[in-house]
């Protein structure tokens, strides 16, 4: 059996084949979660100029300072609209944004200034240089890189680009993902329920994962338990997907028909790795198609689809950091008898900071998973007593 490690080392070393996506351009509004194709650099700096950061007066230090005299106003300066040089002796009077005229050194908010009846300003605190305004390229310098090429995009990403004069940006395409789940006792939400059959909680939980990672997902259906139907369609789903997952059918049982369908078709090049849950994890390919066969428990399917088909996907769009977020803390927990295989346990940090886990860490059972944070990480066969630090990973770091 391979380790965790192994396998996810072998998916991006698969996914790295891939890497070089078709790229297309797109305005900033359709770009979020998108992954940048290129780095972008700024033309400008920004601010392009020094701006007043209150509503107030422009002047000049010394002349400024509180036991000078009160200072006449000599132009009035709203953002949007540059000023003259400023005359000596006076002050100009400013907003927010707005451009520090020629020779001025600091802003005072209007706050410590007392306008006297002849329309003189006296200061009721002392200036320093520099105070208030905002220099020029105080936020990104002309020939900066904002983006880095292999960045998922976010909001703050396209505000940025905006903030450069970059209206559009090229990403690469998203790979198509097919997903189908397989049993014969599945049923869809909707239908009735036989005595021994179950709904499909799998198929629109894998889709809405790989939708969440920016991807074309084709809802492929649910696979009987029959070996020459298995085998059809998935031959089917491999012309249209660049990514087919399945979700059960890969265990040991006889009515488990989908590693020989992709043996058939294609190459199994992995079935059953060290990690709990999800030992049946099954990777080949069928032509140009990837495939990937997750367990068919949900929570087996979620963990191997968090853990090892995000990094495969992300990686395969060019993203260069896959490794999720996450951080060590101390456990408040004993784990006496640890798996043979690297185990991850659901649970949340408690109000001491500490790891706490869910009390059933069955893998059947996906309400484990919502009422959860993150995934606890167990190595190998390492017993674990309360106080020892283990990884955590956040859901958000995984979604
Ligand atoms: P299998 O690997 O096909 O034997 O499935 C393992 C377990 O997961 C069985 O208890 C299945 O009923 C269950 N299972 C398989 N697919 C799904 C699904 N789409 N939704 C919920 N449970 C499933
Ligand atoms: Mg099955």
């Amino acid at each position: 059996m391979k380790s965790f490690d192994e396998t996810l080392a072998m998916l991006l070393a698969a996914a790295r084949e891939r890497a070089r996506r078709p790229t297309i351009e797109l305005n900033l509004a359709d770009a979020l979660g998108r992954i940048a194709a290129q780095s972008v650099a700024s033309g400008i700096d920004v601010p392009a100029y020094d701006n007043s950061q209150m509503d107030g007066y422009a002047g000049r230090v010394a002349e400024m300072n509180l036991s000078s005299e009160p200072l006449p106003v000599s132009q009035r300066i709203p953002a949007g609209h540059p000023g003259v040089p400023l005359a000596p002796g006076t002050v100009a009077r400013i907003f927010t944004g707005a451009p520090i005229p020629e020779g001025a050194n600091a802003v005072i908010m209007q706050e410590q200034a007392v306008v006297s009846d002849d329309g003189r300003i006296r200061f009721t605190a002392p200036v320093e240089p520099g105070q208030n305004i905002r220099p020029r390229a105080g936020d990104i310098k002309k020939g900066q890189v904002v983006v880095q090429a292999g960045r998922r995009l976010s909001a703050a990403d396209l505000g940025l680009c905006a903030s450069i004069g970059v209206g559009r940006l090229k990403v690469v395409e998203p790979l198509t993902v097919g997903v189908f789940s397989s049993g014969d006792e599945i049923r869809q939400p909707g239908e009735t329920l036989a005595p021994g059959q179950i709904y499909d909680s799998n198929r629109p939980m894998v889709l809405g994962l790989a939708k969440g990672l920016g991807c074309r997902v084709i809802d492929l259906g649910c696979l009987p338990d029959r070996a020459d139907v298995t085998r059809e369609k998935l031959s089917q789903a491999a012309v249209s997907c660049d990514l087919i997952i399945t979700c059960g059918g890969v265990s040991v049982g006889e009515e488990d028909h989908i590693k020989a369908a992709v043996a058939e078709l294609g190459s199994l090049e992995l079935w059953k790795i060290a990690i709990k849950p999800g030992k049946p994890f099954a990777f080949g390919r069928i032509n140009q198609a990837v495939f990937m066969g997750l367990p068919g428990n949900p929570v087996a399917a979620w963990v191997t689809f968090v853990m090892l088909v995000r990094p495969y996907i992300l990686s395969a769009c060019g993203v260069t950091h896959t490794d999720p977020q996450s951080v060590h803390l101390p456990a408040d927990f004993d784990w006496p008898k640890p798996d043979v295989r690297q185990e991850y346990l659901r649970g949340w940090i408690n109000a001491r900071g500490c790891l706490e886990i869910h009390p059933r860490q069955n893998s059947g059972v996906l309400s484990s998973v919502t009422e959860c944070e993150g995934l606890i990480e167990i190595p190998a066969g390492v017993p674990q007593k309360k106080g020892a630090l283990l990884r955590f990973i956040p859901y958000r770091a995984l979604t």
